[in-house]
């Protein structure tokens, strides 16, 4: 049996409510059966359907874009110590915490917090510096995957306008769909005034006028948790990397994964599908 096959022959079901509410939910044994219960929807999915995927830390690590940030306030700030700052002294928003991974002692993490707070602030929601990023393991394979089935693919990201050239650059580059004005779009927060709530209000509706919402991917709990209620019909998935550190828990029935990494004979399968299909094999 291919890979296609197998994946058109499991229900459209979600998978169990999953019950665990802890710090890290994601458990590695669970993901397969996770992300093809994400491909069998998209396959069972009718026409004018749309998987939605949120960007940062959901397809896209942007912890090699804060590791630059930290080594030019280094520069700028005469720091030697934050001259090998890279993405594995990066844990979540906490910036201190970076500084301090990074090299800077407690007093000297305690002196340059607020000013490395507003460096990180000019640079952070830029282009230039978001063309740094990097995919979260699979998730190029697995936007395919998805636009591959069928379905509309809708990037939604709270990342503002200015930052569209460095986000299609970055796209390109490791090879997810780009906008083409039709299958696969982009929706940006249009302006940096807009709270993230209102934002993702927003783009719901957005994304509801260019048809029925099948699977939605998103790292932040509040983020996931209101797509779920607003579409019981999706299924959601939590990507369970960081986020903004607010107090709230992914609701139970929705599950979690670390990462996007299907497994490999899925992939061989579907790669070998998109092969024929190109050939024009029966
Ligand atoms: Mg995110």
């Amino acid at each position: 049996m291919t890979a296609a096959t197998h994946i058109r022959s499991l229900p459209p079901a979600p998978p169990p409510p999953y019950l665990e509410v802890v710090d890290h939910r994601a458990r590695a044994a669970d993901q397969p059966a996770i992300l093809l219960a994400a491909l069998a929807r998209v396959h069972h999915a009718g026409p004018g359907a749309v998987a939605v995927f949120d960007l940062d830390s959901t397809l896209l690590d942007n912890r090699p874009r804060q590791a630059r940030i930290l080594r030019a306030y280094g520069r700028a700030a005469g720091l030697a110590e934050l001259e090998h700052a890279g993405p594995e002294h990066v844990d979540g928003w906490d910036l201190g915490r970076a500084l301090r991974a990074a090299g800077l002692g407690e007093a000297e993490t305690r002196i340059h917090a607020g000013p490395f707070r507003q460096f990180w602030r000019e640079r952070f929601f830029t282009s230039r510096y978001c063309r740094h990023d990097v995919p979260v393991p699979g998730a190029p394979e697995f936007v395919r995957a998805v636009l591959g089935a069928g379905v509309r693919v809708a990037y939604v990201t709270g990342r503002p306008g200015v930052m569209r050239p460095g986000t299609l650059q970055v796209l390109g580059r490791h090879g997810f769909p780009l906008p083409d004005g039709a299958s696969v779009t982009l929706l940006m927060k249009p302006g940096a005034a807009l709270a993230d709530e209102a934002w993702k209000r927003l783009a719901r509706e957005l994304v509801e006028a260019r048809g029925t919402p099948v699977l939605v991917l998103d790292n932040e709990p509040a983020h996931v948790n209101a797509y779920a209620r607003a579409w019981p019909g999706a299924l959601a998935i939590h990507l369970d990397t960081d986020h903004s550190g607010r107090p709230v828990e992914v609701d139970p029935a929705i599950p979690s994964v670390a990462d996007l990494r299907l497994p490999q004979a899925v992939l061989r399968g579907l790669t070998s599908a998109a092969e024929d299909a190109r050939a024009g094999a029966p």
